[in-house]
């Protein structure tokens, strides 16, 4: 067993990025994510590995036993808003209901408290932060320093550890960029991973390790299904992004997998969960059908 990593999966459907098909007419696709969700638990059951899943909200109403499943093998539930929107697109107050909404929905069906949030496209933005801590969030996971993708937000120029307290009391776990060159290269993983031959991608996995930098992995799962539908309103670029290499990144998965101790945020950090003291609580009000959580 090689050194310890830490492993997220975003998980959302091949449909649910938000962007041409919106979240009124999801209803109108069809979910692949469960065989490809067990294909991704049953890697990291074999190496007896950890992760955190950052759900969809949505996705979590749905398939509420799925979550349920995650959370039994004790890997960490966190949260990755509930409709998919970029964060920088929404009003403030838009994006607080979106969060809540989230963690509300998974800890309702978890019973547990959520204390992580990754943001869609890695769209995070300062205020976001600050209404994150305020919602009940102990830590971010959407910062990736000096990128050149036309989504992702560009928070921060460089970050000197991956990981730190971005304001009181609150933690971000940013991802890992690679120096080639004039270059900065996003090496997380994603559409990343399955572009470059394993080979190369560990190289610059080892590469990241050896510069004493905690290195944080992050895989779809419609990532490792050359059977998804093709979605027919992307434009070249995205179809090239979306579509590249799915047939050979289950293999690589395992081959990552089996190759280095991978663990969940809270895992890697035990520190954010020592922050968490709140106790979970839901209580429904009148009607049965919202309901709200009372921290402490
Ligand atoms: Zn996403």
């Amino acid at each position: 067993m090689g050194k310890s990593i830490i492993f997220t999966v975003d998980l959302e459907d091949w449909f649910t990025d938000g962007r041409q098909i919106q979240v009124e007419s999801w209803d109108n696709y069809e979910l692949m994510i469960e065989t490809n969700v067990y294909a991704i638990l049953s890697l990291l059951a074999k190496h007896n590995a950890k992760a955190t899943f950052f759900i969809l909200g949505w996705i979590a109403y749905k398939k509420p036993r799925l979550i349920q499943e995650i959370h039994a093998m004790r890997h960490e539930v966190a949260s990755h808003g509930y409709a998919h929107e970029l964060v920088y697109t929404l009003s403030e107050e838009k994006f607080r209901t979106d969060v809540r909404r989230s963690k509300l929905t998974l800890e309702d069906i978890i019973g547990a408290e959520v204390i992580g949030y990754r943001a869609p496209c890695f769209s995070m933005t300062r205020w976001g932060l600050d209404i994150l801590k305020e919602e009940g969030f102990i830590y971010d996971s959407s910062i990736v320093p000096r990128t050149y993708h036309d989504l992702y937000s560009r928070l921060y120029e460089s970050v000197e550890n991956p990981f730190f307290e971005i304001i009181e009391q609150f933690w971000e776990v940013s991802l890992p960029t690679l120096s080639i060159g004039p270059l900065q290269i996003p090496w997380g993983g994603g559409g990343y991973f399955r572009f470059y031959p394993y080979p190369l991608f560990i190289y610059g996995v080892r590469k990241w390790i050896s510069s004493g930098n905690p290195y944080i992995f992050y895989i779809h799962p419609y990532d490792l299904d050359p059977e998804q539908p093709r979605r027919t309103d992307y434009s070249r670029l995205n179809r090239l992004r979306r579509y590249y290499g799915l047939k050979s990144t289950r293999n690589k998965l395992e081959r990552l997998i089996g190759q280095f101790e991978c663990k969940s945020i809270v895992e890697y950090y035990p520190l954010l969960q020592q922050q968490n003291n709140r106790k979970w609580e839901t209580q429904y009000e009148e009607d049965g059908q919202l309901f709200a959580h009372s921290p402490q």
